[in-house]
C-alpha cells in the first residue's frame, strides 16, 4: 500500500477494525475510508455497491462481521449466519466488480474442525465435523473463504482470508454473557472486587485450552500480509490451483493456555483476592485451540505483546471506557 492508497476497513470501530485503524494511522497511513453502522448497513448489498462505487477502495480489510462468544453463538444462530453471509459476499462481489487491488478477509480460528490436530494447520480446514457451538458463524467463514479463493481463480484477483485466533485488547465487547472469555471475566473479576465477593464462577471446566492474541498483534499481522510484495503475496492466493489448500493463513502466538490459568491471569491483573469457582453446567466448547503460524512466520512476522501486559492492557481499557459499554 502506498501512504496516499484509499483503504476501506470494514468495521472500523470493533476490536478487529480498531486496531486495525490505530495500526495503519501509526504507519502513516491517512487516505480512510469509513462508514458507522448507521450510515450504511453491510447485510444491503443495493447499500455496498453504491457505497463502492462512490468510494473505489484500493484495498479493503474485511473485518466487519456479526461475533461473540459461545452464549452469542447459541442464542442467536440465524443472526450468526445471515448476517456473516450478507456482509462478506456483499464486499467481496462489491470489491471485485470495483477493481479493489488486494482484500483481506478476517475469520476466526472456529473455521476449523472441533477435533483438529493440534496446532492447527491450515491444511485442517473440511477435514472433520465443526463445534456445534459456533457451527452458523464458522460456516458463513468457510464460505467467504471458498468465495475469495473462487473469485481469485476465475478473475485473478488478490483476495487472502487470515484466520486470527481468540482476540483481546481495547475497545473489545464487555457484555457480561454474549462477550468472549477475557472481557467476560475482566468485568466479572472485576465487580466482584468492587463487591467484595468472596469468590468468582468462570464457566466450564477450566481446562480448555486456548490461544490468545492482542488486538493489536492481530493488526499488525495484518497489515505485513497487506504490503508483502506480489513475490510472496500472490502465492499465497491459488489463483491458479484447485488443490483443496484454500489461500488461507492462521494469525497467533503459536502458544495456549488453560482457561484456569487465564482466570488467575485475569484475577491477579484485576488486583482480586477471592477464589476462582468453576460451573460445569455451562459449556466448555472446542476443548483446545492452538494455531499452527508456521506460515504466517515463515512471511516473516511473530507476535511481540507478552500476555501478562496484554491482559494489564485491556483492564486499563476496561476501566478507561469499557466499564460503561455493555
Ligand atoms: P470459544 O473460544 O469459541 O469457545 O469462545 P469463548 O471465548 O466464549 O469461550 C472460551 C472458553 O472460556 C470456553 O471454554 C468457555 O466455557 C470459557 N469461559 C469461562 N468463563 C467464561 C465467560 O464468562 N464467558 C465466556 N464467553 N466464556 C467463558
Amino acid at each position: 500500500m502506498k501512504s496516499d492508497s484509499k483503504i476501506y476497513v470494514a468495521g472500523h470501530r470493533g476490536l478487529v477494525g480498531s486496531a486495525l485503524m490505530r495500526n495503519l494511522q501509526a504507519k502513516g497511513y491517512e487516505n480512510f475510508v469509513t462508514r458507522t453502522h448507521a450510515q450504511l448497513d453491510l447485510t444491503s448489498q443495493a447499500e455496498v455497491e453504491a457505497f463502492f462505487e462512490l468510494e473505489k477502495p484500493d484495498y479493503v480489510f474485511l473485518a466487519a462481521a456479526k461475533v461473540g462468544g459461545i452464549h452469542a453463538n447459541n442464542a442467536y444462530p440465524a443472526e450468526f449466519i445471515r448476517d456473516n453471509l450478507a456482509i462478506q459476499t456483499n464486499i467481496i462481489h462489491a470489491a471485485w466488480k470495483n477493481d479493489v487491488k488486494r482484500l483481506l478477509f478476517l475469520g476466526s480460528s472456529c473455521i476449523y474442525p472441533k477435533l483438529a490436530p493440534q496446532p492447527m494447520k491450515e491444511e485442517h480446514l473440511l477435514t472433520s465435523e465443526l463445534e456445534p457451538t459456533n457451527r452458523p458463524y464458522a460456516l458463513a467463514k468457510i464460505a467467504g473463504i471458498e468465495m475469495c479463493w473462487a473469485y481469485n481463480r476465475q478473475y485473478k484477483t488478490q483476495y487472502l482470508a487470515v484466520m486470527p485466533t481468540n482476540l483481546y485488547g481495547p475497545g473489545d465487547n464487555y457484555h457480561p454473557e454474549n462477550s468472549h472469555v477475557i472481557p467476560a471475566l475482566i468485568r466479572r473479576f472485576h465487580e466482584a472486587k468492587l463487591a467484595k465477593a468472596p469468590s468468582v464462577t468462570v464457566w466450564g471446566t477450566g481446562t480448555p485450552r486456548r490461544e490468545f492474541l492482542y488486538s493489536d498483534d492481530m493488526a499488525d499481522a495484518c497489515v505485513h500480509l497487506m504490503n508483502l510484495p506480489d513475490e510472496k503475496f500472490v502465492p499465497l492466493l491459488g489463483q491458479d490451483r484447485n488443490d483443496g489448500l484454500a489461500p488461507l493463513i492462521n494469525i497467533g502466538v503459536g502458544h495456549d493456555i488453560t482457561i484456569r490459568e487465564l482466570a488467575e491471569a485475569v484475577k491477579q491483573a484485576v488486583g482480586y483476592e477471592g477464589a476462582i469457582e468453576f460451573d460445569s453446567t455451562k459449556p466448555d466448547g472446542t476443548p483446545r485451540k492452538l494455531m499452527d503460524v508456521g506460515r504466517l512466520n515463515a512471511m516473516g512476522w511473530q507476535a511481540k505483546m507478552r500476555f501478562a501486559q496484554g491482559i494489564e492492557q485491556a483492564y486499563a481499557d476496561f476501566l478507561d471506557r469499557g466499564e460503561r459499554t455493555v
